[in-house]
């Protein structure tokens, strides 16, 4: 069923509709000190059938600071804003989820074991070992 959602952050005011799709999501990440939490709200549909795969849309995806609000709403009818993106993902193109880059852009691109259609590529990997060995260093320090 379709419903029509209105979100206030930062200035922008994003209406979004679900488009009959079977999630809608506003989700709040938490994360490592060195990755600021982010904001987004996205719609999937049923992924299981992949010669017909249901398109996924994103409105936004913004880094937060602290002290920001949003205001979150839900509206009768309303015309969708189009989605607002930090980098596109599609769940069935191969790219790494982190940086956007495709396979062709970057050296290697590792795929996800246990999620399908998960990757991550050499490049990031190189970035986590730094954050890795950085925090290592850390601990040892305290
Ligand atoms: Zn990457």
């Amino acid at each position: 069923m379709t419903k029509v959602y209105k979100l206030n952050f930062k200035g922008k005011e994003i209406i979004a509709t679900n488009d009959g799709l079977d999630t809608l999501q506003l989700l709040v990440s938490g994360s490592m000190e060195d990755y600021p939490p982010q904001l987004s709200m996205s719609a999937s549909g049923d992924y299981s059938d992949r010669e017909n795969p249901t398109e996924e849309k994103i409105w936004i995806i913004e880094d937060l600071e602290p002290g920001d609000s949003f205001e979150f709403s839900y509206l009768k009818s309303g015309v969708a804003t189009e989605p607002v993106q930090a980098h596109k993902i599609d769940p069935f193109v191969e790219q790494c989820f982190f940086c956007g880059k495709s396979k062709d852009d970057v050296e290697v691109l590792i795929e996800g074991k246990e999620i399908l259609t998960s990757y991550i590529c050499n490049e990031c990997v190189e970035k986590c070992v730094d954050v890795i060995k950085e925090e290592r260093e850390k601990k040892k320090n305290t």
